[in-house]
Order: C-alpha cells, then sequence, then structure tokens
C-alpha cells in the first residue's frame, strides 16, 4: 500500500494480517479491514501518519476475544486501576486490550498504543490519530445502524465535529438503554460535544 512503511515496526502487512485474523472471527477481520480503509481517508485528510493510522486500525480489536480472565490478569500484571475490574469486554479491549497489542505483536509506539486504549470512549484530549481511528471504527463501511450516512458526512467534513457526532449518539444510545457510562466516556463529552 502506498505510503505506508511497516517494515520500521520489524515486520510485513502479510505476518501481521495473519496473526490478528488468528485472534477473530472473519466478521471482526473483516470489520478491521474496513476500519483501517476508513481511517486511511481521515488520515489522508487530516494530514495523520499513514502507517500510524492503518496499524491503529487492524490491531484495534485485536483483544476483542480475549476472555474476562486475560483481562483481569492482565489487570494484575501491568497493576491498573483495580476500578477497570468493575467494567467489561466493552472497556477492557481497548484499556487494556493495548497491553496485549504491545506484548504480542510488538507494536510499542505509544501513540497508537494510545489510540488503541481510547478507541471505545474517546479521551478528553485526543491525538489526530485517537481521532481518525475513534471515528474510522464507527463510520467504516460495514457498519449499519440509523445515523451512520450522517456520520459519515460529517466525517467527510470535520473530523473534530464527527468525534463529537459520534460521542453524543454513542452516549444518547447508552442512556436509552440504561448502559453504565464510562467515566473517560463524559469526559470525551464534556470536551467535545458540550457547550461552554
Ligand atoms: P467495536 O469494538 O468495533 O464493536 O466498537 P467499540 O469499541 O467502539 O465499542 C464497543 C462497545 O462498547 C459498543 O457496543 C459501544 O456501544 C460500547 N460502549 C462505548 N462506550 C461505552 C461506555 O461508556 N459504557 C459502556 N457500558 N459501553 C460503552
Ligand atoms: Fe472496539
Ligand atoms: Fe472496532
Amino acid at each position: 500500500m502506498e505510503n505506508i512503511d511497516y517494515l520500521q515496526y520489524g515486520f510485513t502487512r502479510d505476518a501481521l494480517l495473519k496473526k490478528i485474523a488468528s485472534q477473530m472471527s472473519q466478521k471482526r477481520f473483516t470489520h478491521v479491514l474496513g476500519v483501517e480503509k476508513a481511517a486511511l481517508t481521515l488520515a489522508k485528510k487530516n494530514n495523520c501518519d499513514l502507517t500510524k493510522a492503518s496499524l491503529a486500525a487492524l490491531t484495534h480489536d485485536y483483544a476483542k476475544e480475549r476472555s474476562d480472565a486475560d483481562f483481569l490478569a492482565m489487570i494484575d500484571k501491568k497493576k491498573l486501576d483495580p476500578d477497570l475490574k468493575n467494567w467489561n469486554n466493552n472497556i477492557w479491549h481497548g484499556m487494556v486490550g493495548q497491553y496485549f497489542v504491545a506484548e504480542e505483536l510488538g507494536i510499542e509506539d505509544p501513540e497508537i498504543l494510545k489510540a488503541i486504549a481510547v478507541h471505545t470512549t474517546g479521551d478528553q484530549k485526543m491525538s489526530t490519530l485517537a481521532k481518525v481511528l475513534y471515528v474510522a471504527d464507527y463510520i467504516e463501511e460495514n457498519r449499519h445502524f440509523p445515523g451512520v450516512e450522517k456520520a459519515r458526512q460529517v466525517a467527510a467534513e470535520n473530523l473534530d465535529a464527527a468525534v463529537a457526532f459520534e460521542t453524543q449518539h454513542t452516549l444518547l444510545y447508552l442512556m436509552e438503554n440504561k448502559k453504565s457510562i464510562y467515566p473517560l466516556a463524559l469526559a470525551t463529552y464534556n470536551a467535545y460535544v458540550a457547550k461552554p
């Protein structure tokens, strides 16, 4: 792929894709490739490093099919905030999943790992890479839900507006369904959606 150089990270694209595919269903792997495509489009438009955008997208859901026991063990191993144990796969696969990506895929770039960590909830201060991944995950071509077309339109125009759109709609969905809201998701809301 043009302008993408994985060799500086020590592996080939084929080897990386094989490892990722081995960790997930065909359906999720198709989602991952869709996120990469969307992330590259957004990265080009927003002056983001294309190799990092590709790697963050390809690895963002790497840990999603791990067992709860695997995540709980990693929280202990890395001495992460014990409150994390009160959450579930939705929150763990990014926040804790970053450590599986680092250990098992050898990706150690802090910006990539941070983007993976916050890809589900966002964060009050996000790098362009983190925004690109957060939005690409939401609008990729295999996503079908009411509002996704609008989200794609907004993303094509303005990345911050797309972060705001996605955050507002995700929080509305969580509230409507009486789901617990991870504090970082509220911080994202306050930073990108709420008016001063
Ligand atoms: P996916 O991994 O590609 O399916 O997408 P995401 O990582 O963005 O989201 C995973 C799930 O987490 C989705 O069902 C979101 O609705 C859900 N989610 C996002 N934010 C929160 C939150 O603050 N609390 C809870 N309980 N779930 C959330
Ligand atoms: Fe995810
Ligand atoms: Fe995803």
